[in-house]
């Protein structure tokens, strides 16, 4: 980046380490959870507030420099990192909760507070903000928003953009937009706060977030369920949803995951079974109570053998146990390759066989745990990209699962978006007319193609 750029960007930004230009330090950034590394950024910058990030939008925009957004950078689907170079702007110094409204329970924040550091905050207020991934330790209300993020609670709960009731952005040029607001219903125009939900920073750059809240469940009993076999715990999650019971979460680990947990977590989880089923019943003590056993009772139909948490550290553990899945898998091998091939619910013993079936097929490693209440599992094959042999299998492997998952009228992602490592089957999946009516959208609202440019399949 010329140095007289670089100047200009010193004046908004006059703090020490709110630019780093160093090669070394620029490397950080061309990185994401995906891992699928890019090119490095020219520049990356932290600005501080809404003002500063509009004068670094407005630069760009003069200069023609393409923009990449970036929260906490735990994406896993490569939106957070840059194609074209250019600058990437963290949001994490944003990081300021402007309000929480208990009359009209709603939050206002800014896109770089982390998610934990929010729900605990209005959860201090004896409120609830629903939406909780599984990086929500470390990952930002904006990356959740631009990724339409899920999480354990899914299934009851709903996901982010079920909570997103406002947005404030900046367009390519720096122009300020309003979608939505702070009232439960507004009908002012098109609905731009939907379009900025899973835009993974293509359309805009988001400088505030206005949050739905509700009030906090009064009461919450936890099981954990054994199984013989998957198939079995599979049918359990179809059956509990076809009775219409509603559990606040319905998770899945197959065996390989729980040896993965227990051997580096040693929590107790036993790890002579085939998989096991997490589940938690929330909401008033007497529907907690009668729904809990209609699940107990689905559960034991189904061969299951059902543990319950007695205690709050017995509930902490189990969800544990399924928030470390993922980093105690990727401990394994030196490549780990998440997918989130999601079906309609009724569905998941079907995709559940064929992951099996492929993994047997090419030989693979995989270890498969999930949102299985919301039909979400995520296959996790590893592997060593340097092992030729094996990465060819891999791919094959992976357009076996999505081939499924689309056949099973599912999706090739549930949550963790597109970016640069699902690019290649969007067309598969919605079809050429929709992916230019995207494209002509992006060009028309960012005619330089400058905010995070040639990603989610358009070019
Ligand atoms: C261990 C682990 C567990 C995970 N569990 C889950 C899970 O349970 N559910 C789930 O859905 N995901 C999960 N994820 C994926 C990831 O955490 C989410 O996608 C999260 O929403 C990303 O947030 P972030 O702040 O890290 O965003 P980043 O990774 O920094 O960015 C994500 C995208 O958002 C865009 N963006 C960021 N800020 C803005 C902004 N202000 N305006 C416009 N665009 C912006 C970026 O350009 C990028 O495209 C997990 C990841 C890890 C590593």
């Amino acid at each position: 980046m010329n140095k007289k750029l670089i100047k200009k960007l010193k004046t908004i930004l006059p703090k020490k380490n709110q630019i780093l230009h160093n090669e070394s330090e620029r490397a950080l950034f061309s990185y994401d959870a995906a891992f699928c590394k890019k090119v490095l950024p020219d520049i990356v910058v932290f600005p501080e507030n809404k003002e500063q990030l509009k004068q670094i939008i407005q630069l760009m925009y003069e200069n023609n420099i393409p923009i990449t957004t970036r929260g906490a950078g735990t994406n896993l689907s490569g939106g957070a990192v840059p194609i074209k170079g250019g600058c990437v702007i963290v949001t994490t110094k944003m990081n300021k909760i402007k309000e929480i409204n208990e009359e009209d329970l709603y939050a206002v924040v800014e896109p770089g507070v982390v998610t934990k550091q929010f729900a605990d905050a209005v959860e201090k207020c004896g409120l609830f903000y629903p939406p909780d991934p599984g990086s929500m330790s470390i990952s930002t209300i904006g990356g959740n928003v631009a990724e339409n993020a899920g999480g354990l609670r899914g299934l009851k709960y709903g996901v982010t953009k079920d909570y997103v009731m406002g947005v404030k952005f900046f367009d390519s040029q720096g122009k300020e937009i309003i979608g939505g607001g702070k009232t439960v219903k507004l009908v002012t125009g098109f609905n731009l706060t939907g379009l900025m939900i899973a835009s993974e920073g293509l359309l805009g750059i988001m400088h505030e977030i206005t949050l739905k809240l509700i009030p906090k469940p009064q009461f919450s009993r936890s099981m954990l369920v054994k199984y013989k076999s998957i198939l079995n715990a599979c049918d359990t999650v179809s059956d509990i949803i076809a009775s219409k019971i509603v559990p606040c979460t319905l998770e899945l680990m197959d065996n390989f995951t729980i040896r993965a947990v227990e051997e580096h977590e040693k929590i107790g989880l036993p790890v002579d079974v085939d998989a096991l089923l997490l589940i938690e019943v929330d909401g008033h003590k007497s529907v907690v109570q009668e729904e809990f056993s209609k699940i107990k009772s689905i559960c034991e139909k189904h061969k299951g053998e059902v543990i319950e948490a007695k205690n709050e550290t017995e509930k902490a553990q189990i969800w544990t146990a399924r928030r470390k899945a993922l980093s105690c898998l990727a401990r394994l091998k030196p490549t780990l390759i998440l997918e989130d091939a999601t079906v309609p619910r009724s569905r998941v013993p079907s995709l559940m066989e064929e992951i099996q079936r492929i993994s047997k097929k090419y030989q693979l490693a995989i270890g498969t745990f999930g949102h299985a209440g919301d039909g979400n599992l995520h296959p996790t094959i590893l592997t060593d990209k340097r092992d030729k042999d094996e990465m060819t299998r891999v791919e094959k492997a992976i357009n076996e699962i999505f081939e499924k998952a689309l056949m099973l009228d599912g999706t090739l992602s549930g949550e963790h978006g597109i970016g640069i490592l699902k690019a290649k089957f969007m067309e598969k999946e919605v079809g050429k007319d929709t992916l230019n009516y995207m494209q002509r959208l992006k060009k028309g609202i960012d005619s330089k193609n400058l905010l995070n440019p040639n990603k989610m399949g358009l070019i």
